[in-house]
């Protein structure tokens, strides 16, 4: 029987894993940690849940829903309706921020609504190249000034022109002329992005998602890193010196590590593109907190510079995470690549959050710290193009890769099941041909 074997046992990984097990076929996962379910796992800590950052679940298609049928969660599974907001000027207005712009105070509002009647005047000119472009020729100086550009510069930690276009099509919602006045008047009331409506567990946290699928992968090895690849005699080594070898290789952990730890001569071009790439990291400093939550959003997006995070959650307020009359509270903060986490860095961001009555610092009584490296993958202009040689060097040695960081793009939970799923198809076809 052919040997397969599975690089990282995240969401993306695990589904593979349970599809062609369900199949009947025999597969091995060798994840890294301790513990399957890669970015979605979530950790208990006193009587506290913890996401290892915000993971809420969009389901746009029929199969993931099935799916989460199949394994069971379905029925414990919430469903919520967005209540996100943007924290501008010392308000809070409903996200998205351009048909909601009534919420702020009135100098920004008027820059916000004046940019764009301006930007949608001056329409019809040439294509945009860079997101900076694109921003000023959607939505107006206002607009990007007080929030696309701080907010995407402070996340990417990337100028608005050097990011490319590929990532905006679905995450960014593009109102209209009508819908932007409504906004500015308080009359737009329709949920509108990807994210309007979203489910979450009743309790326990996001980790249910990868345990049902992990509970059903009897070949999974824990603790297994994987830290030699080689593609022309086809293994694998794991810290410990074992090798295995494979026939068919799926690959989920993020392509830059699977370039570093590829141990055949590898092309100039293979380098530069390795090279090429850039990300994030992201630090997410979790609390659990006596009293009740300060708002009743479920998170929060801070554009300004003077705040260190970009996103604030509030996961009590929607899942079972913290005992009665307690909630919890998820600081993103994103990070460069190299390096360690400034030492003053949570100290400045709950002092941020304090100063602007989101927090009483006595009542902490657990906070926790993960790391999310790589986070966010950087959409600049050289990424298409090295991503491309990379993916054509794997695909021509039979390796595929699967999931967020192995395919170096911006996606979802639903992406890394339905990727999961769509990898183990492509096996069963080629093994029935
Ligand atoms: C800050 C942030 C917020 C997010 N919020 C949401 C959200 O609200 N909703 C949503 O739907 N999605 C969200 N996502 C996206 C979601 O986390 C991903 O789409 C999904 O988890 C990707 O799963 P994966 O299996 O591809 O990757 P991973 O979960 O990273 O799995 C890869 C696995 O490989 C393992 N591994 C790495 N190196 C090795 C090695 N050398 N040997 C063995 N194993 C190895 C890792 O430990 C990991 O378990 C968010 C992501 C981030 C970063």
């Amino acid at each position: 029987m052919k040997k397969i074997l599975i690089i990282g046992g995240g969401l993306a990984g695990l589904v593979v894993a349970e599809r062609l097990g369900n199949a009947g076929l025999v597969v091995t996962v060798l994840e890294r940690e301790a513990e399957a379910g890669g970015v979605c796992r979530s950790l208990q800590q006193g009587k506290y849940t913890f996401d290892y950052t915000g993971h809420l679940l969009h389901v746009a298609c029929d199969e993931t829903k099935e799916y989460l049928k199949d394994l069971g969660i379905w029925s414990r599974l919430d469903v919520h309706t967005r209540n996100a907001g943007i924290h501008l000027g010392g308000e809070i207005t409903p996200y998205p921020i351009q048909i909601h712009t009534w919420g702020l105070p009135p100098r920004i509002r008027r820059d916000c609504l004046l940019g764009f009647v301006r930007a949608w005047a001056d329409r019809g000119g040439e294509e945009p190249t860079s997101f900076r472009e694109w921003v000023l020729e959607r939505f107006g100086e206002g607009l990007a000034e007080h929030f696309f550009f701080p907010y995407n510069e402070k996340l990417y930690r990337t100028k608005a022109e050097e990011l490319c276009l590929d990532w905006v099509g679905r995450y960014v919602p593009k109102p209209d002329l009508e819908e932007v006045v409504d906004g500015a008047l308080g009359l737009h009331d329709e949920a509108v992005g990807y994210n309007a409506v979203f489910r979450y567990p009743t309790e326990g946290g996001i980790r249910l998602l990868p345990d049902s699928v992990a509970g059903r992968i009897a070949g999974l090895h824990l603790g297994a890193e994987v830290v030699k690849v080689n593609l022309g005699e086809k293994w694998v080594e794991t810290a410990d010196g074992s090798r295995l070898s494979w026939d068919h290789l799926v690959a989920t952990l993020s392509l830059p590590l699977l370039v570093d730890r590829t141990a055949d001569d590898l092309p100039q071009e293979v380098v530069d593109a390795r090279r090429a790439l850039r990300w994030v990291r992201v630090v997410n400093l979790a609390l659990g907190v006596r009293g009740a939550a300060p708002v009743d959003h479920h998170w929060l997006y801070f554009p300004e510079i003077q705040f260190p995070f970009y996103r604030v959650g509030f996961p009590s307020n929607h899942g079972g995470v913290a005992p009665e009359g307690c909630h919890t509270v998820s600081v993103e903060i994103s990070l460069d690549p190299d390096g360690g986490v400034p030492g003053d860095l949570m100290a400045t961001a709950e002092r941020a959050l304090v100063d602007i009555g989101l927090l009483d610092q006595e009542n902490i009584e657990e906070r926790v710290l993960t790391m999310l490296d790589p986070a966010y993958v950087v959409f600049d202009h050289h990424r298409r193009e090295a991503v491309a040689t990379l993916r054509q060097f794997y695909a021509d040695h039979g390796v595929q890769l699967t999931g967020r960081w192995a395919e170096w793009k911006y996606s979802a939970m639903e992406d890394a099941i339905l990727d999961g799923m769509n990898s183990a198809r492509r096996f069963i076809r080629s093994f029935g041909d």
